[in-house]
């Protein structure tokens, strides 16, 4: 009965692209079997996972929540997937996103909308975004369908979809997990990641899915840390920053108070708070959405309908013109704005006023971070600009890209930052408190989170 309930729950909101229960029983059986022997567990022995859809995994079709890649079975396993599996975690099917990971709320995936088991307590009924990209993710995990997921973060998407759906996420630092597998969306941002009930099993998740991969030429040569060993609640002696640029105008009550009650917990846990400075922090969002464009339409060039997936052949048609048919039909509204933003930014003529810019603010923006580091030892901001909004509620696509301004800037930065429960607002809806590390610090940022 409770499969039953669990699977019309599961459908209820969309968070699942593909079902594969077998998967999840057979890391069961190994599980119980080991057990049986006497065996020592491996540390996900048996435990049920989601895969986000943007994980190649092997004879499961993988498809980005794109119509491009509807019926594409990998040959192969990403990386991370097969770390886990190592780690006997088993999967309970592939979680819906945005559509190449590419949005805020789960609305651009083909397979539609992700719901969030939420609901407001004021009497608005309306169906609420889980956020996103990994939006499949966040709605499984606050719905008790499955206790962790992976999730993949290019400019918040780990983050913001945990926020909203009250749940913990962290983006590890660029290079810590392999991209090898994982669709390309944006190269030098995208990093997988844990998201989880709370931070001790993110820690768990994050210590399986870590780890250098030759086959992944950013991949960091590093041994894991133990971070679910090296987890403690003091913070006494560390020194949190509050970046006085994440203020911005026209901040929420809500959002304000989030914020307040979060330095006052670092307080109580023993921390020294200090006011910090991250000058270029306004020109994070603009960077992002020329960057991020940028990457997308250079690494979706591969999608022409020779390689992958969906194929239009209209008659008579060449081969541009299959290209073109193919490209028109399987490419969502949102990516194909991506694509031809990036597209322009990166034209003659245009490189130099777009992207060159927007690179020399990158780096302008990750000497902030190294000059904050001099006087803290992880930053406390908000995660997002406001709770989970109704499905629907934010049309302009300039709009939802404001939702990404307290993430994006940790992104270009390629710093760990991780989203953990702060609270419900005066709706009865979870807000998220961000910390953002030093390089290489997920011990500090999940500490700060614990
Ligand atoms: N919302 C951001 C975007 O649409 C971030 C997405 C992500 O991190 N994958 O680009």
């Amino acid at each position: 009965d409770a499969f039953v309930i669990a699977v019309s729950k599961a459908k209820a909101l969309n968070a699942f692209i593909v079902e594969t229960p077998d998967h999840a029983v057979a890391a069961a059986k190994r599980a119980d079997a080991a057990r049986a022997a006497g065996e020592v567990l491996a540390p996900l022995a048996g435990v049920p996972i989601g895969m986000k859809d943007l994980f190649c995994t092997q004879g499961v079709q993988t498809t980005a929540a794109s119509h491009i890649l509807e019926g594409f079975v990998p040959t192969y396993e990403s990386t991370v997937s097969g770390k886990l599996w190592d780690a006997g975690a088993g999967m309970l099917g592939k979680l819906n996103l945005d559509q190449f990971a590419m949005g805020s709320s789960n609305e651009t995936s083909f397979f539609g909308n992700v719901i969030s088991p939420w609901k407001r307590n004021d009497g608005g009924n309306a169906a609420l975004a889980p956020g996103g990209s990994s939006g499949g993710s966040s709605a499984a995990i606050a719905a008790r369908l499955c206790p962790a997921a992976t999730g993949t973060d290019t400019g918040g998407s780990i983050r913001q979809p945990a926020a909203f759906t009250g749940i913990s996420g962290i983006k590890p630092t660029y290079g810590r997990c392999s991209r090898w597998g994982v669709v390309a969306f944006a190269s030098s941002l995208d990093q997988p990641g844990p998201m989880a009930r709370d931070v001790r099993d993110c820690a768990i998740m994050l210590e399986a899915m870590a780890g250098f991969d030759p086959k992944d030429a950013t991949s960091l040569e590093l041994a894991v840390p133990q971070w679910e060993a090296g987890l403690s609640p003091s913070m006494a002696g560390k020194r949190v920053g509050i970046p006085k640029e994440y203020r911005v105008d026209g901040m929420p009550a809500e959002i304000e108070a989030l914020w307040s009650q979060g330095i006052e917990w670092m307080r109580d846990a023993g921390a020294e708070i200090v006011e910090v400075s991250l000058p270029h922090t306004r020109y994070a969002l603009p960077a992002y959405y020329i960057i991020a464009p940028a990457e997308a339409s250079s690494n979706l060039a591969r999608y022409d309908g020779v390689r992958y997936g969906q194929r239009e052949l209209p008659d008579g048609a060449n081969l541009q013109d299959m290209y073109a048919a193919t490209r028109a039909a399987g490419f969502g509204p949102e990516v194909k704005r991506r694509i031809l933003i990036g597209t322009y930014v990166l034209s003659a003529g245009y490189y130099d006023a777009y992207y060159t810019q927007a690179q020399k603010v990158r780096t302008l923006i990750a000497q902030d971070f190294e000059k904050a580091w001099e006087t803290c030892d992880v930053l406390l901001t908000p995660t997002a600009p406001s709770a989970a909004f109704a499905l629907g509620e934010v049309a302009d696509p300039l709009a939802m890209y404001l939702n990404d301004v307290f993430t994006v800037p940790s992104s270009l930065a390629g710093l760990p930052a991780m989203s953990v429960p702060g609270g419900l607002d005066a709706a009865g809806l979870p807000l998220g408190l961000q910390i953002i590390g030093r390089p290489l610090d997920e011990q500090g940022v999940l500490n700060a989170g614990l």
